[in-house]
């Protein structure tokens, strides 16, 4: 199968690369090490994780492959989105909203429909007209592109979203957030002249290599992903030596080693996939660049001086839902602060403090802070700071601190930062400082 902008990987399910598994030395079975790493696949599981911290569930009713977000879940994603939006806008980026379905004659022109018919949704008929849940956002967005007449000095046109889009999975490969039939991407792709490529290219790795650094996750592995055999490829050579050309000379000008896989390639063109893995070593796709001249084409995407754009898809942290899982995995759900569904607890000594509790309550959620109340009713001070040990900051009110009206501040790994303003703990919680 051929992936498309998004940066999912192929339905066939994957042995562990030799790639990924030299990354976790010593993982012989029966080796002291294996049984670390298998104990901590099981207690990171992001299934079993996801459920207990409240992130997502799921119920047959709605279906397999469509999880929904619990407050936790939807708060992780929340800041997941903002962080990732203003990344972007600090950056080119002009975002836009468009619908998760289109028109079948849509993904006829896209290419998709002859490429990528087997992993979209079949059409539904309303009114004698046939609607396509969307397979990417890519057509879309080379529409919102025509819609106005563009010059040189329009370009590079950055344009990026944050929306659904679908894949037709089968049922018995679903599971938790890292195989859904239903998936938030984000995406983007950049309108540029050829000769602005490259460097648009090298522009979305800096912005993948700022984003994963910020959310904790190690690469392992570049890849870059070719055309294979068959008619799931556009059948023109030059063009694909093009892009690929484009591709190859930004990995060396960067320095990075790099893995070729044939057939891995979209359906339109090359693509740079930055691999991350799993604690059981499994590989999958996280983030990806892709250089397309198939699309613009295919849209008849032009700008005044007579010449016509290439498409840069770029992805920089992929489908929310595969990145939550990994960040599940990778922070075993003790998150980074400003990732952290709750940031701050707030615990009373006893019933005297809580007014002066509930008040810094409020103040913490006025600083912007996700920050909740944890009364003494609710057991011994010892037993409610173990019930919130994920919580990055706990705040004790004791006397001192009713009269001092600042927050005492306990970390969770059991460390004191003394009393502490809470806008100045609201600022540390911020991924932009
Ligand atoms: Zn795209």
């Amino acid at each position: 199968m051929v992936a498309s902008c998004s940066a999912l990987p192929s339905r066939r399910r994957r042995t562990p690369s030799r790639r990924a598994d030299s990354m976790l030395p010593g993982r012989t079975p029966g080796s002291w090490s294996f049984a670390l790493s298998q104990e901590r696949m099981i207690m990171n599981d992001h299934r079993r994780l996801g459920r207990e911290l409240g992130i997502f569930d799921t119920d047959p009713l709605i279906g397999a492959g469509l999880p929904y977000w619990l407050p936790a879940g939807a708060a992780v994603r929340k800041a997941v989105e903002d962080y990732v939006h203003e990344l972007e806008r600090r950056n080119g980026y002009q975002h836009v909203n468009s619908p998760v379905l289109g028109k079948r004659e849509l993904y006829e022109r896209s290419g998709h429909w002859d490429h990528y018919a087997d992993d979209m949704f079949p059409p539904m008929e309303v009114g004698g007209e046939e609607f396509v849940l969307r397979p990417s956002l890519c057509p879309h967005h080379a529409l919102i592109y025509r819609a106005r007449q563009r010059s040189h000095r329009d370009l590079p046109l950055r344009v990026a979203e944050l929306g659904g889009m679908y894949r037709s999975e089968l049922s018995g490969v679903l599971g938790g957030l890292t195989r859904v039939r239903g998936i938030q991407l984000n995406d983007g792709h950049v309108f540029c002249a050829p000769d602005q490529a490259a460097a648009e290219v090298s522009a979305a790795l800096d912005l993948i290599e700022a984003a994963h650094a910020q959310l904790g996750i190690r690469t392992a592995r570049y890849r870059l992903s070719l055309r294979g055999e068959g008619a799931k490829f556009v059948d023109d050579p030059a063009m694909w030596a093009r892009s690929e050309a484009i591709l190859r000379e930004v990995l060396k000008e960067r320095g990075r080693d790099h893995d070729e896989e044939p057939g891995e390639g979209a359906f339109y063109g090359p693509k740079i996939d930055i691999q991350i893995a799993d604690p059981a070593g499994r590989e999958s796709t996280l983030s990806t660049v892709q250089v397309d001249y198939f699309q613009p084409e295919r849209f008849d995407l032009g700008y005044a001086g007579g010449g016509r754009p290439v498409m840069v898809h770029r992805s920089v942290v992929g489908g929310i839902e595969r990145l939550v899982a990994h960040l599940i995995e990778v922070h075993g759900g003790a998150f980074p602060a400003w990732l952290a569904p709750v940031q701050a607890v707030v615990l009373p000594l006893s019933d005297s403090e809580r007014p002066a509790a509930e008040d810094l309550l409020r103040r913490c959620l006025a600083a912007g802070l996700r920050a909740e109340l944890a009364p003494a009713d609710r057991g011994s001070l010892g037993a409610r700071i173990r019930a919130h040990r994920l919580v990055p900051y706990q705040l004790v009110v004791g006397p001192r601190e009713v009269a001092s009206g600042l927050a005492s501040v306990r970390l969770r790994d059991g460390g004191q930062a003394g009393e502490v303003p809470v806008e100045q703990l609201a600022a540390r919680s911020r991924p932009f400082v």
